[in-house]
């Protein structure tokens, strides 16, 4: 007998019949003879929902409120799909995500999971029961409700499969795999049979939506057997694992990500400490900075240019500005019309014409790079955001036609 975490995204859980068809799947594998714990994600748009009803109310919600607010969306669906799973007369019981015992630290809306305490989902299983757990929460040292970002369902299946051991960790979703490209947007993108943590780590963290990057660094630090595959058809779908199967693919993936801004420090002096102070200060009030760029000093002055995921850019902003005169800058700019487009392989580091072979699809196609970046397994560049799907589009061509 085994034990499997099956985890189902919004789309998944749309509305009754969806719910009901889920319970099929879950009640079918506890009926092969395994132990199954579900972790279910907010039905269909209920997240952006409320986040929109918070909205209506004021534009700076205290975040332990929204917190609050959001994971009610998880908890309409382990409720239901507790109950559809009953309906069909397989035993279940629903568990929110601090009965789950997820304790996370006290970052509400962007929590990481601290410690996963398992004693009451074993003894749910121990009765004989499918354990549905609500996704994305937990709850941190004051007893209060926190999330762990958009998408962290991802992330609270892959804890439960390492902290239980699980043989097997499966994320269902609305596509039957991890493909080259997002295939709502390259409709000749292909299905990856397998691809490695590391690339699957870079496509998450890059734009690719299908599994939240938490979630595969878990998986990778762990050793959870992962799957991505579809609610909807029943084929075999995508293992993200340690080693790759097929050696030489050049690229695996090609992807894009519209929330990103860049932000530019123009003038700070051309002297020893101006970057250290600039990114220690972001990274105190954990503001991540990815592309940076730092122009040639001229007349004792330069410009620092960087980029940060668009949820932080007014933040950084404000930070920037009220501590200009820290590091003698001059102005800062933030630009949110800009896209990050990359590649993604093992291949990149032992093929040097890659990189060149993207930028020429780029050239071909009149599409200008602002920066770019790259390590062993990507390439990025930022474009203007206007021009992501073509570029996304001509360079999936290029490598994959
Ligand atoms: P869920 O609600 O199940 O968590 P998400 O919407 O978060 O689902 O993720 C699934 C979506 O990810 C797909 O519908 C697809 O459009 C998108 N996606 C982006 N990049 C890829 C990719 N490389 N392979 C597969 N899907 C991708
Ligand atoms: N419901 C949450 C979100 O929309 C968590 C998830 O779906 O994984 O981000
Ligand atoms: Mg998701």
């Amino acid at each position: 007998m085994a034990l499997i975490v099956q985890k189902f995204g919004g789309t998944s859980v749309r509305d009754r019949d969806r719910i009901l068809n889920v319970a099929r799947i879950v009640a079918g594998t506890r009926a092969r003879g395994n132990d199954v714990v579900v972790v279910v994600s907010a039905q269909g748009d209920t997240t952006d929902d409320l986040i929109a009803k918070a909205d209506e109310i004021t534009h700076e919600a205290n975040k332990r409120e929204m917190d609050m607010l959001l994971s009610s969306g998880e908890q309409i669906s382990i409720a239901l799909l507790a109950m559809a799973l009953q309906s069909i007369g397989c035993p279940a019981i629903s568990l929110t995500g601090w009965q789950a015992g997820f304790r996370t630290d006290r970052a509400y809306t962007r929590a990481r999971i601290k410690k996963l305490e398992t004693e009451r989902i074993e003894s749910e299983l121990s009765k004989n029961r499918v354990v549905v757990v609500a996704g994305f929460q937990g709850i941190n040292r004051y007893d209060d409700i926190t999330t762990l970002g958009r998408g962290g369902s991802d992330t609270s299946a892959v804890a439960i499969a390492a902290a239980l051991h699980a043989d097997l960790c499966q994320i269902y979703t609305d596509v039957d795999g991890v493909y080259t490209a997002d295939p709502r947007l390259v409709p000749n993108a292909r299905k990856l049979p397998s691809i490695t943590f590391d690339e699957m780590l870079e496509l998450a963290t890059l734009g690719a939506q299908v599994l939240n990057n938490r979630s595969v660094e878990l998986a990778k630090k762990y050793s959870v057997n992962l799957e991505v595959r579809s609610s909807l058809t029943d084929v075999p779908g995508t293992i993200v694992k340690e080693v790759a199967d097929v050696e030489g693919m050049l690229i695996n993936g090609v992807t894009k990500d519209v929330k990103v801004a860049v932000i530019s420090i123009l003038d700070v002096p051309d002297v020893p400490g101006v970057s250290f102070k600039v990114f220690s200060l972001l990274a105190q009030r954990k503001i991540n900075v990815d592309i940076i760029l730092q122009s040639i000093g001229r007349e004792n002055n330069k410009d620092l240019i960087f980029t940060v995921a668009l949820e932080d850019a007014e933040a950084a902003r404000a930070l920037l500005e009220e501590n200009l005169a820290r590091f003698g800058g001059h102005r800062v700019l933030v630009d949110t019309d800009v896209a990050k487009v990359s590649i993604v392989g093992a291949g990149i580091q032992s093929h040097p014409g890659v990189a060149a072979r993207m930028f020429e699809t780029l050239y071909e196609n009149n599409i200008n790079i602002r920066m770019i970046s790259s390590s062993e397994i990507r390439v990025s560049v930022l474009i203007a955001k206007e021009e992501a799907d073509r570029a996304v589009a001509a360079i999936h061509s290029e490598f994959f036609d």
